[in-house]
């Protein structure tokens, strides 16, 4: 009786320790640390928050890093608390994440963005390049590179976006048909690993986690710097729209310009459904005369396809650039009442979002949920998708653009983490949606989401090939199927360069402490 009594006393002084050791004493430990910068325990609330305006998961402590040092003391510390601590680490960029990729549940979150490396420098010559802090916003890198005639080669749409953001992704834009997506760019990178060890690494040097980092989904280190290559700068751009009916003569259209080598600079379209209105409410970096134009021609509700170009020039070349676009122009069959051209400065044409995002936050839009879904699909079943989607699930109206555009594979490096389809070329299509707040109706949250799910498992029932960009998945198994043959080497990049799986626990592709299962 008495052994039973003890033995019950000891199990709850062992439960009493473990609560004491795992809870509240993980800050103070923090507290500790020999650091440049410093951990907040108390204004953590903005680190559970993101860009999708739906997943919230409070952190323990944000750290604010002034280095790399700061942030490797940090991980190397968690790391040594070994399995038994449930502690993970989560590098918040911009927080333009969808679904709390970049939160840490009663973890500590690193606010990248108040890294203060050493500042950003520019390499002219032959090959010119850029070295950036991994926190740095792709928008003062253009900035900055422009001031040497020089600016990176491949874009996203919006360019208010850390360089570790979207390197852990991709980075897609217009300009990936020609010169890959943004890790096709990079030669080089410092990380900070699971382990809290900071590696150099690039294509000759340590390439096994040069090529895991990229589109790794911050699973296997925290950049801390890259080396960006850049190309001369254009002045000027020449931004042009036409409009289809037809969505096999679109995708044509498209495919054949992304095959050639002098076409234009960046290659997108849209899909425009149901807004009889809306060519006159383009966006207003197109000038007046379009409403005009536009207003003679009527879609009558049925849905658009808009092919979006542009090319790259300087002044003195407007002849010849001129030329250049009538040529390719003329081979392609678009509505032709429907030509709509703009010229504008470089540097608005690459922040163009920006200008959105300052209207919808006047009105209050921008902080609304966004249940965004990005598909990667093999050309050969495009059409059936687009059939599908546009024709069946959505007929009367998106709640957001919808982008859908081709690239070629070969510009992808097959050695980094990303997950594409198997073939040569595949579209992304991207349903931009934002909700209306407490809707229950056709732009509330419940609805879109419902969207969402029926183009998925269209897309599995059809056997469409289909991957998604900005993966999102709840269970291991999702996981499992999302990598298919890329799933064993990336278990075992995991367990090389962050095996007690502290790093980036918001993709919830690994848990911390449960053990790694192939
Ligand atoms: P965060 O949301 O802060 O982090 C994203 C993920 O990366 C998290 O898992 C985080 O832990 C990890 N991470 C962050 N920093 C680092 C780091 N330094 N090292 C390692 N891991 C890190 N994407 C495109 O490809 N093309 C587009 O055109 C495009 N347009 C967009 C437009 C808007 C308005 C928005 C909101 C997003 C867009 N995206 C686009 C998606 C975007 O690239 C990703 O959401 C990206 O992750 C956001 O960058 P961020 O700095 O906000 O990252």
């Amino acid at each position: 009786m008495h052994f039973l009594r003890n033995l019950i006393i000891l199990f709850l002084i062992c439960i009493a320790i473990k609560i004491n050791l795992c809870v509240p004493t993980i800050p103070s430990s923090l507290k500790t640390l020999p650091i440049d910068g410093h951990f907040d325990f108390k204004q953590v609330h903005h680190a559970a928050k993101d860009f999708g305006n739906r997943y919230s998961f409070l952190p323990s402590a944000v750290l604010h890093p002034k280095s790399a040092s700061d942030i490797a003391t940090t991980v190397k510390h968690i790391w040594e608390m070994g399995p038994g601590s449930d502690l993970t680490v989560a590098a918040r960029g911009h927080g333009h994440s969808l679904q709390g990729q970049a939160q840490a549940h009663r973890g500590v979150v690193i606010n990248m963005e108040s890294l203060q490396g050493p500042k950003m420098k520019v390499h002219t010559g032959n090959f010119p390049y850029v070295d950036v802090s991994g926190s740095e916003l792709w928008i003062n890198i253009l900035h900055e590179t422009l001031k040497h005639g020089l600016a990176p080669k491949s874009w996203t749409d919006y360019l208010h976006l850390t360089v570790g953001g979207t390197l852990s992704n991709a980075g897609i834009s217009g300009q990936a048909f020609r010169h890959g997506p943004q890790i096709s760019n990079v030669r080089k990178l410092e990380v900070v690993t699971g382990k809290g060890e900071v590696v150099n690494c690039s294509e000759k040097q340590n390439s096994d986690l040069f090529y895991s980092v990229l589109g790794g989904l911050g699973q296997f280190g925290i950049i801390t710097r890259a080396r960006i290559s850049l190309e001369p700068a254009p002045k000027m751009v020449k931004w042009i729209r036409v409009l289809y009916i037809d969505f096999a003569t679109f995708a044509k259209d498209q495919e054949m310009l992304i095959s050639g080598e002098s076409t234009f600079d960046y290659i997108e379209g849209f899909v425009i459904i149901n807004r009889t209105g809306l060519l006159n409410n383009w966006r207003s970096s197109f000038n007046s005369n379009d409403s005009a134009q536009a207003s003679h021609f009527k879609s009558d509700g049925r849905t658009l396809f808009c092919l979006e170009l542009a090319k790259y020039f300087n002044p003195e070349e407007m002849a010849i650039v001129n030329q250049e676009i009538m040529t390719s122009l003329s081979q392609l069959n678009h509505i032709p009442s429907t030509l709509f051209k703009s010229q504008v400065p470089y540097i608005e044409f690459l922040d163009r979002v920006h200008i959105s995002e300052i209207k919808l936050r006047s009105k209050g839009l921008w902080e609304v949920p966004h249940p965004w879904l990005n598909l990667l699909i093999p050309r050969s079943n495009i059409h059936i998708f687009a059939q599908q989607v546009f024709g069946n699930i959505l007929t009367n109206t998106s709640n957001g653009p919808i982008l859908i555009y081709p690239v070629n594979k070969s510009k992808w490096d097959n050695r980094t983490s990303v997950v594409l389809p198997e073939e040569d070329v595949f579209y992304l299509v991207a349903f931009l949606s934002s909700a209306a707040p407490s809707s229950t109706g056709s732009d509330g949250l419940e609805h879109i989401l419902s969207q969402n799910k029926r183009i998925l498992e269209l897309c599995e029932i059809d056997g469409l090939g289909v991957k998604q960009y900005l993966p999102h998945y709840s269970t291991n198994g999702e996981w499992r199927s999302h990598f298919g043959p890329q799933w064993e080497a990336f278990v075992h990049r995991k367990s090389t360069y962050d095996p007690l799986a502290i790093l980036a626990p918001g993709q919830r592709i690994f848990q911390k402490a449960a053990p790694l299962s192939l």
